[in-house]
């Protein structure tokens, strides 16, 4: 369970996010919706802990910001499809996140499989991948230390048709487990499909937070 209070972002003279307030269940996923530059990427990397709120509280499992574990095995993230080192293989990148996050190696296989990247394709360079492959390999990365709660920045971003509908039934199989799932989107086109829940953002606040099919409703 993720729970925002009052959260507000502030970057100089930029709110970036303004007194935002909503919780994210277990067992369902959770869509996190607003245009480009709502606010989504700041609000996820205050629940990961990697940005400090300004003002506000985030808490994950009950734990705040400043008591709270770090790290693969408590939360995994799909943050944005950029962030790897392109001269390392899939299943070298993959390792070195296990090894520093105490996570047994045999995971690394595990998740590249999970995702489609078994085989060669695992042992490639990250530099020579798809952004549909880049996304695949995020993802595996959030799987690793096969956490509670997990975070999605964009994950449909280049991904094909065939991997749409494969992410999709991800998310709903770890929601199924019970976990926390939060999927963040700037399009309610993809949102249909894979979200029970969303939250609506708009300039760093609060639109709505209700399930996607009164969401829909309202018109
Ligand atoms: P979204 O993920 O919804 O596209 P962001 O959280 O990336 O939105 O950005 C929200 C707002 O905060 C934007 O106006 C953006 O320019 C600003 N912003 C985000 N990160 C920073 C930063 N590190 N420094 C200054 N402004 C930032
Ligand atoms: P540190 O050891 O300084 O805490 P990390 O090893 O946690 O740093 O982070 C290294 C990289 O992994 C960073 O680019 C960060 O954005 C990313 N990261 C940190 N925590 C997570 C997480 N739970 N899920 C996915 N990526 C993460």
């Amino acid at each position: 369970m993720i729970e925002v209070k009052d959260l507000t972002k502030r970057y100089g003279a930029t709110t970036a996010v303004k007194d935002l307030t909503f919780t994210v269940r277990p067992g369902s996923v959770t869509g996190f919706l607003g245009p480009n530059g709502a606010g989504k990427s700041t609000t996820l990397r205050m629940i990961l802990g990697l940005n400090e709120p300004t003002a506000g509280s985030v808490t994950v499992g009950g734990r705040s910001f400043r008591d709270r574990p770090r790290g693969l095995r408590h939360v995994g993230a799909l943050l944005n499809a950029g962030d790897v080192h392109g001269g390392r293989s899939a299943a070298t990148h993959l390792a070195v996140l296990a090894r520093s996050n105490r996570i047994p190696r045999r995971r690394v296989d595990e998740v590249l499989a999970e995702v489609g990247l078994a085989g060669a394709a695992g042992r490639r360079r990250i530099g020579g991948f798809s952004l549909g492959m880049r996304q695949r390999l995020g993802i595996a990365a959030a799987l690793l230390g096969d956490p509670p709660v997990l975070l999605f920045d964009e994950p449909l971003n280049g991904l094909d048709p065939e991997g749409v509908l494969w992410v999709r039934g991800l998310f709903r199989r770890l929601a199924a487990e019970g976990r926390t799932v939060f999927v963040s989107s700037h399009l309610m086109s993809e949102m249909e499909n894979t979200a029970d829940e969303l939250i609506v953002i708009g300039r760093g606040e609060l639109i709505a937070a209700e399930s996607l099919t009164r969401f829909a409703a309202r018109g």
